[in-house]
């Protein structure tokens, strides 16, 4: 018996130089985005559904807390892969959000694109829709005083 394909939690985010790149990025990928549950932060967010008419759940914008919130969801385990257009070029007032978002996705092995090539490669990866499938979250549960876990 055939069984559905899985529906992946995807947050998208760039930054402004980067919002055209992604915009045509996701345009391309439209069909495959429309099958999953979108997460953005809230310039990207707003550019996807008025742009695309994607549904994105859409959090503050990265500046005020946006990236906060999507790397806590990463944490949580609710948001499972990250297309993040991050602009090396140019310096960003909220720096410290931005590394704080790519440390907890590494954290949490979550697939993380930061530019076209690496999200073309991640969409169109058989994995991604594979319900045999899922990233495999690191056991990080808090230690007892003799270093062991919780069962
Ligand atoms: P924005 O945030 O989508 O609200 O512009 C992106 C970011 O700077 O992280």
């Amino acid at each position: 018996m055939a069984t559905a394909p899985a529906v992946r939690h995807i947050a998208l985010v760039a930054h402004d130089n980067k919002k055209v790149e992604l915009l045509r990025w996701a345009e391309f990928n439209r069909g495959t985005l429309s099958r999953h549950q979108l997460y953005s932060t809230g310039t990207t967010g707003t550019m996807l559904e008025f742009e695309l008419g994607l549904k994105v759940h859409r959090f503050l914008s990265g500046p005020v807390g946006g990236d906060q919130q999507i790397g806590a969801k990463i944490a949580e385990g609710g948001i499972d892969t990250l297309i993040f257009f991050w602009d090396p070029l140019e310096p960003q007032p909220h720096d410290p959000d931005v590394k704080a978002l790519l440390r907890i996705a590494t954290v949490w092995n979550a697939p993380m694109a930061c530019n076209v090539a690496t999200a073309d490669l991640v969409i169109s990866s058989p994995l991604l829709e594979d319900p045999q499938y899922a990233n495999q979250r690191p056991d990080l549960s808090p230690r007892g005083w003799d270093g062991s876990r919780p069962v």
